[in-house]
């Protein structure tokens, strides 16, 4: 029979009783789906994927280049050009134009694809029951009929008819827009009940804030809710971030001010007596050549790229903010468990009645020896750490691997190596779970015995003991401790269970280091940046493993709710501070940070959610990438900026200096807009692929409040503009003293202009080393031939030469352009040394 899902129009899920629903969806609310069954309905009906966002078409965003007040003003320069006669002319500035929409465009539309792919990065991972067992799937493998488990920190993968729950609370705002979790239950509901109290329902892309609950897929992918709401909204991806914001006001207040000038010149030149229409171009060119508009453009690409390399290393930036931030991080609170730590458990000791017993094996093997060798009260001891437990060991390939949480799978392992199996455990009735805040876990079973494991504190408070130095001494070795202990006829509460149980034992399980998180924290030190330890486990165990890494600030059994205080705390005290979390709880701190970080594989999806960085392997070495990455963004985007602004006032200065001095202009406007045209994306965006220096994380971070243009830089991008004018002015005029025609003249002036741009351009590979020890960037060096090649095109192709009023040259005047750039770099290079030396550096 042909799977169909329920018209929702003729009576919604939640207005049908749960057995109408699984029999609508051909399922069995205990077992789900079998795999075969499954695998058709994934097949007929698709992937639980929202169908890709559908942006402005191409026409309309390549129509938006040219949505630019300065093109505007050029295109009507252009016309008037034309009307007066200069048709060549025109037709220049108007192929110019086109031209540079492309370009924009082609540039625009990489940068957004780069981001977009980081979406489908950080997938949604579910639980599913699938043949009566429960297991982690992509949430895009979801069909109708589907069984769903839920747990805090879930995101919902598909709608789901709710068909248990306990404590469940949902976070609905991505679709009602309600901030306050609603509590779900899966009674029947009328037929007319809206959307947002539909207490029996579970949405797709909604968030589990607490308890826990089980629901059948009645939809997915388009057929969900929020899919009729993507389907409504076609978002578009902001690529904005603060520095372009910043970059993009600094370039509306640069054009005011040329536009200004460039006024000011046509009725300068005019009073002179020169014709009116040929001010308008000179004006004109002399705007389009002083005002970087690709400027915020190519900061957007610069960040993309760096975001690309980010993710490559592990780290995906969900905000692309982020990336600037981490240039500036000046300190890094981190878990321990897991990102430090491999969290890869394995008991090494188990205490029970003052008698240590020695566990031999390591991994998740279940083969090993106790020494002395276990005793009825050991493997008491362990029976209880096995029931209270919700993980097991799997064989494959000949490895064991955990499957659930890594220190509930080390009790799985030991008690197997106690000879202890599952069938041991009498059946569980009731659970009460583990929280970081809760900090112990406890199961009642049919014999009515309950366990409970958990912080050795919490469970001798339980115990109504005191302080143990047994357990105290294990945690001292830097071992994870837990308390194992037994209550009978109690009630499963914390309350209930206070001054009832009977303290079983000590277990202590070893969880090496990351080898690579050693040295990724000596190298964030190195960066001055300090890193702190923030972790829930107990202060010893803490502070032996933060002497592994040389962490010297080490906060121990923190609350989550308590890290969003400590992060308050230090961005009081100025500090840039990046905070790693994965439960629901760390979900505040983490949006508090100015860089939250989540884990990509431990992590829950709210916490997901609220990050700025999710890292796919949630391990410290990739913060330390994406810092050191983010820093090398920074760099660029300053080269790039260092680079583009003199060339661009230089251009505009050119013909701003030949009007008022009432001389004859050395490069034609067409010939800046030429100049302007080419270098812009052949030279200046190769600097976005430039590698990162090896020193980045040998600096300081950078303050904040650091402009992007130092007073140092400033005077470069001054001294610079000079340089390029003087160049093309005297090239021009030795030109004409030495008998050359205008065109020669011009075209000689053209050339050292841009022969000037390209060292200038290597002086830019560091901004204040003489030679850049950065490896070679294969782009600068195609895009330096790219612009030689346009160049020889534009000397001596006839058919340029009459569009761009250039004439050929002989060998000499190369000489000139060569001596001149050779020339410029030097005085670059001379000018870095004296900075260096005042600097002392
Ligand atoms: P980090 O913040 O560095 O990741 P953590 O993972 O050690 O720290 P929690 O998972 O909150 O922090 O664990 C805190 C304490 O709770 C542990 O020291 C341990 O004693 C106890 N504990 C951890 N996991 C469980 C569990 N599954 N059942 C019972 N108790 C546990």
């Amino acid at each position: 029979m042909p799977v169909t899902t329920v018209d929702r129009d003729d009576v919604g899920h939640h207005g049908l009783p749960v057995p109408d629903v699984v029999l609508l969806t051909e399922t069995d609310s205990d077992t789900g789906l079998s795999t075969e069954r499954w695998r058709q309905r994934l097949a007929e009906l698709g992937p639980n994927e929202l169908p890709p966002r559908r942006g402005q078409s191409w026409v309309v965003r390549l129509l938006l280049q040219l949505h630019h007040p300065l093109i505007y003003v050029l295109l009507a320069a252009a016309t008037i050009t034309a009307v007066l006669g200069e048709v060549v002319d025109a037709s220049v500035v108007f192929a110019v134009v086109v031209v540079n929409a492309i370009i924009g465009f082609v540039q625009e539309a990489r940068a957004e694809r780069a981001l977009d792919a980081l979406v489908a990065m950080v997938r949604t991972e579910v639980t599913v029951v699938r043949d009566g067992v429960p297991m982690r799937v992509p949430s895009a493998e979801l069909v109708p009929g589907d069984v769903v488990l839920l747990d805090a920190g879930d995101q919902v993968g598909a709608d789901l008819r709710l068909v248990g729950a306990r404590e469940l609370r949902v976070d609905e705002s991505a679709l009602t827009g309600e901030s306050v979790p609603v509590t779900k239950d899966p009674l029947v509901l009328p037929p007319e009940t809206a959307l947002a109290d539909r207490t029996n329902m579970a949405y797709s892309g909604t968030l589990v804030t607490s308890g826990s609950g089980r629901g059948v897929v009645v939809a997915t992918g388009a057929e969900t809710e929020i899919g009729r709401v993507h389907r409504l909204v076609s978002t578009t991806a902001t690529v904005q971030t603060p520095l372009t914001r910043k970059l993009a006001h600094f370039s509306q207040v640069l054009t005011v001010v040329i536009l200004g000038l460039a006024a000011f010149s046509v009725v300068v030149g005019v009073l002179r007596g020169e014709p009116f229409a040929e001010m308008v171009t000179a004006a004109v060119a002399l705007a389009v050549g002083a005002i970087p508009e690709g400027l915020p453009a190519a900061v957007t690409v610069t960040l993309a790229i760096g975001v690309a390399r980010m993710a490559r290393r592990n780290a995906i930036i969900r905000r692309l903010p982020a990336v600037e931030t981490l240039g500036s991080t000046t300190v890094i609170c981190t878990d321990k468990t897991g990102t430090l730590t491999a969290n890869a458990m394995t008991v090494n000791a188990v205490v029970v009645g003052g008698v240590r017993y020695d566990v031999s094996g390591i991994g998740y093997a279940p083969t090993g020896t106790f020494t002395p060798s276990a005793n009825a009260a050991v493997r008491d001891c362990l029976l209880a750490g096995l029931a209270c437990n919700d993980a097991r060991i799997v064989e494959d390939d000949g490895r064991w691997q955990p499957v659930g949480d890594p220190t509930e799978a080390a009790l799985v392992v030991a008690a197997r190596k106690a000879g202890l199996s599952a069938e041991d455990v009498p059946e569980r009735v009731d659970v009460l779970p583990f929280s970081s805040e809760r900090l112990f876990m406890a199961t009642r079973h049919a014999n009515d015995v309950i366990y409970v494991k958990g912080a050795v504190e919490r469970v001798l408070d339980l115990a109504g003991l005191g302080h143990s130095a047994e357990a105290e001494e294990l945690a001292a070795a830097g071992l994870r401790v837990l308390a194992i202990g037994r209550a009978a006829g109690a009630e499963l509460t914390e309350e209930g269970l206070r001054g009832t149980v009977e303290l079983l034992g000590f277990v202590a399980m070893h969880d090496p280091a990351r080898p690579e998180a050693i040295e990724a924290v000596h190298a964030c030190q190195a960066a001055g940046i300090e890193v702190k330890m923030i972790t829930g486990d107990h202060p010893a165990t803490a502070r032996v493993i933060a002497a592994e890494f040389g962490i010297s600030d080490v906060h121990a059994r923190v609350a989550p709710e308590e890290k969003l205080r400590l992060v308050t705390q230090f961005q009081a005290d100025g500090q840039v501070v990046a905070m790693t979390g994965d439960g629901v709880n760390d979900a505040p701190a983490l949006r508090r940070a100015d860089i939250g970080v989540a884990m990509g594989r431990g992590g829950t999806e709210v916490a997901k959610q609220a990050a700025d960085m999710v890292l796919t392997d949630d391990n410290f070495a990739s913060i330390r990438a994406a810092v050191e990455e983010g820093r090398a963004v920074f760099d660029n985007l300053r080269k790039f900026i260092i680079w583009t602004l003199p060339t661009n006032m230089a251009e505009g200065l050119v013909i701003l200096t030949a009007i008022l001095l009432g001389a004859a202009l050395p490069i034609l406007p067409v010939q800046i807009l030429w100049i302007n045209m080419t270098t812009a994306v052949a030279l200046g965006l190769t600097l976005a692929f430039e590698p990162r220096e090896p020193d980045v994380m040998r600096r300081p971070p950078l303050p904040p409040s650091l402009p992007l243009l130092t007073r140092t830089l400033v005077g470069r991008i001054l001294f610079v503009s000079a340089i390029l004018l003087a160049c093309s002015f005297w090239a021009f005029r030795w030109q004409l003293s030495a008998g050359a025609s205008l065109e020669v003249a011009r075209t000689v002036a053209v050339n050292v202009f841009v022969g000037a741009q390209i060292s200038y351009l290597a002086n830019c590979r560091s901004l204040v080393r003489i030679r850049p020890r950065t490896g070679p960037n294969r782009w600068l060096l195609v895009g330096v031939a790219l612009t030689i090649g346009l160049q020889l095109l534009l000397t001596y192709v006839p058919f340029m030469n009459s569009l761009f009023h250039t004439a050929p040259l002989g060998w000499q005047p190369w000489l000139v352009v060569f001596g001149l750039s050779a020339v410029s770099y030097v005085l670059v290079e001379l000018d870095k040394w004296r900075h260096r030396l005042l600097r002392g550096s």
